[in-house]
Order: C-alpha cells, then sequence, then structure tokens
C-alpha cells in the first residue's frame, strides 16, 4: 500500500507559527499545476508495484485550486498509478477559501475527505496567528463541507498558545464537540525557527506558557477526546472509530509514499528525496529537465531508528519481535533493556509484544527517544 502527497504552497498570507515551504505568488498556479502533472507522470516508477490507496492534497493551501485542477491532477495519478478502490482523497483547507458554491463543487470532484485549518476558535488568537478568518467563519465553513455532503472531516486546533488560558480552551474543545467531525488534529504550538512566533519570543514580545499548564491543556484534550468518542491514535491526532487518517497513518506505519511539488518529500523503504523548497527551481528543474531534488540512502542504523521515531509516536507502539526480525536479534535485546527504564517509570506499557508510549510518556516522547535511537559512531 503507498500513498501520494501533493504539495500546493501557495498562501495569501503566512501564519505567525508556519515554518512550512510557502510562497505568495499564486499566480504561478497554473504553472504548478503543469508541473506537478509532468512530476507525476516522470516518477510513476518510485512506488513499485505498491497500490496508491491514499492521495492528500497539502500546502499551503490546496483549496485555492480550482475544481478543474483538481479533476486533472487526480486523473493523472489514476492514469499512471495502480489505484485501489475507493482511496481516501483528502483535501487541507482554510474556511476563509470554501464558499457554498466552492464546497459544493468540491463535492463533485473525487475528494472524500476534507482537512479544515480552524486552529482556534477566539478571534484575537486567530488575529495573533495571522489567519485570515473569524470563528464564526470556521463554524460555517464546517457546516456547509457537511451540508454539501462531506462525510470525513478532519479539523486542526493549536494549544499552548501564549495567554491560553484553561478556561479558553476549554470552550475551544467544547465548540469543536459540537461540530460533529470525525477527526482532530490538535498541535502544541512550537517555535519553529524563522517564523514570526518565533522573532517575536526571541525579543520577548511574547512569553511561551508554563510547561504546567501546556500539561493541563494536553491532559484536558485527553477527556475531552474521551468523553466525546474519538480514541487517540497518533500523539496528536484523534479519530472516531474507522476514521483514523490513512494518509498520515501510512507515513507512521512506514508505507511508501510519493512526494510530489515543491519541498515534497518521498520515502520507498531503502531511500528518501526531497524536492527543492523553491517553487522558480522546482519549475525550472521539471521544465528543463534538471535535478530539482536531493536525496539520500538509508543505513541500516537510519532505518532503524526511523523505525523506533515513527511507530512509538502511534497507538500501536513499537513491536519488540518485528525488531529483531528487521535487525536482528542484538538489537531487538538491546531495545528491550533500554525499554525497561521508562516502563518501570510509567512512561512506557507493554501491549501485546509492543512498547506504547503512555499518557504521561508522551510529554517526554524526544528523551525516551533520544535514550533508544542508535547515533550514527555507536556499535
Ligand atoms: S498555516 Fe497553512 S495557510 Fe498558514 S502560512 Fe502555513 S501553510 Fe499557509
Amino acid at each position: 500500500m503507498a500513498g501520494i502527497y501533493i504539495h500546493i504552497p501557495f498562501c495569501k498570507q503566512r501564519c505567525s507559527y508556519c515554518d512550512f515551504y510557502k510562497t505568495t505568488q499564486v499566480l504561478k498556479k497554473p504553472e504548478l499545476v503543469k508541473a506537478i502533472i509532468t512530476e507525476l507522470k516522470t516518477r510513476k516508477t518510485w512506488l513499485g508495484n505498491s497500490e496508491v490507496k491514499t492521495i492528500y492534497f497539502g500546502g499551503g493551501t490546496p483549496s485555492l485550486l480550482t475544481t478543474k485542477e483538481i479533476n486533472a491532477i487526480i486523473e493523472t495519478v489514476f492514469l499512471n498509478f495502480k489505484v485501489s478502490d475507493n482511496p481516501e482523497i483528502t483535501l487541507e483547507s482554510n474556511p476563509d477559501d470554501l464558499s457554498q458554491k466552492q464546497t459544493a463543487n468540491l463535492r463533485q470532484t473525487p475528494v472524500n475527505r476534507l482537512s479544515i485549518g480552524i486552529q482556534s476558535f477566539q478571534n484575537d488568537q486567530l488575529e495573533k496567528m495571522n489567519r485570515r478568518h473569524n470563528a464564526s467563519q470556521a463554524i460555517d465553513c464546517v457546516k456547509q463541507a457537511q451540508d454539501a455532503g462531506f462525510s470525513n472531516i478532519s479539523t486542526d486546533l493549536i494549544y499552548g498558545l501564549p495567554n491560553l488560558s484553561m478556561k479558553t480552551w476549554e470552550h475551544d474543545l467544547e465548540q469543536m464537540g459540537k461540530l460533529n467531525i470525525q477527526h482532530l488534529s490538535a498541535y502544541h504550538l512550537t517555535y519553529e525557527e524563522g517564523t514570526v512566533f518565533d522573532t517575536m519570543l526571541k525579543k520577548g514580545s511574547i512569553k511561551p506558557i508554563k510547561e504546567e499548564a501546556s500539561i493541563q491543556q494536553f491532559k484536558t484534550l485527553l477527556a475531552w477526546a474521551k468523553s466525546n468518542g474519538f480514541e487517540h491514535y497518533e500523539i496528536s491526532n484523534f479519530a472516531k472509530p474507522n476514521y483514523y487518517s490513512k494518509h498520515n497513518s501510512s507515513y507512521w506505519r512506514q508505507e511508501k509514499y510519493l512526494g510530489i511539488g515543491p519541498s515534497a518529500h518521498s520515502y520507498n523503504g531503502d531511500m528518501r528525496l526531497w524536492n527543492l523548497a523553491n517553487l522558480g527551481k522546482y519549475l525550472n528543474g521539471i521544465n528543463e529537465n534538471e535535478k530539482y531534488f536531493e536525496s539520500e540512502t538509508l543505513s541500516e542504523i537510519d532505518k532503524y531508528n526511523e523505525y523506533l521515531m515513527t511507530w512509538l509516536r502511534t497507538l500501536w507502539g513499537v513491536n519488540i519481535e518485528k525488531v529483531g526480525e528487521l535487525f536482528g536479534q542484538y538489537r531487538r535485546n538491546s531495545l528491550v533493556k533500554s525499554l525497561k527504564p521508562f516502563i518501570d517509570a510509567n512512561s512506557l506499557y507493554m501491549k501485546e509484544g509492543c512498547a506504547v508510549l503512555t499518557d504521561e510518556g508522551v510529554f517526554i516522547t524526544d528523551t525516551i527517544l533520544a535514550d533508544l535511537m542508535i547515533l550514527p559512531n555507536e556499535e
């Protein structure tokens, strides 16, 4: 099984927390769509014989694409790859891009899952984040999508924001609970290098929230998820039964994926490849048949580390016997030894032969991984 990710890098304005590759050169959209179609045709061998079960339009802002452009890209995938019956096809969207008419038109395309970037139901927080929509637009957008017939909707929220009080966070979650959505991605704010929030933090004009408040907000999120029928299946992801994101799960389950468009990453089990995070260079590379990507072949140690990093994030956890099968008994046995102190400290627990994070363990995921992973020159 495999997935295809399509990166649409255009944004009308830059959100204060975001470090994804994006550009405001929306006028180049027709040229980008043409290049994406060319790249799809030229890279059809990357996935080997694996069947494509998910297609994901991410960004940037894929909701800036017209339905004609979306259909042309999906049609190219179907013509050039082996696609499973009824693949999951997700499109990320911003609430202000989807009018009632656009949502209804989108429903006529093969897109069957929407991921809507809500981030907050507080207008003052949305302004600080430099989002282009307000809280009522976000609520209307979800309702419009439901009225148009979308029955698989994911939304995003951000917590751990400066000055986000518990009361406000509880209100955001309560509001989310009323929307009858199937999936929620809830991320703690991180101050990524080069973002507006990072600059403000360095200048001292904003303060990060206290660690105890972060922990409290995460615990409130877990309690909300439980009482609203959501399963916590990855550190930041929650879904109603049968509505896990198949596309994102394939990353964490180490299935193959093909990334198309500027800055998109690809993985086939032995190699990683990433397209240049520069629209001009990407377009030039595709049009002039020149190199537009970098790549690396994964060593055995890289593969072992990635196995731990991806599976530990999930509710399935790290399968001890699978580690033995893939990396040998020596690795398996030393992993078992390294896991023990974390199991004793209730940061991990064993479930059907797999080491899984406890709710407390989630807070120290990086510490656990740093201890379990192997350094390139360590043996
Ligand atoms: S969060 Fe989304 S809309 Fe905002 S700048 Fe990043 S990619 Fe663009």
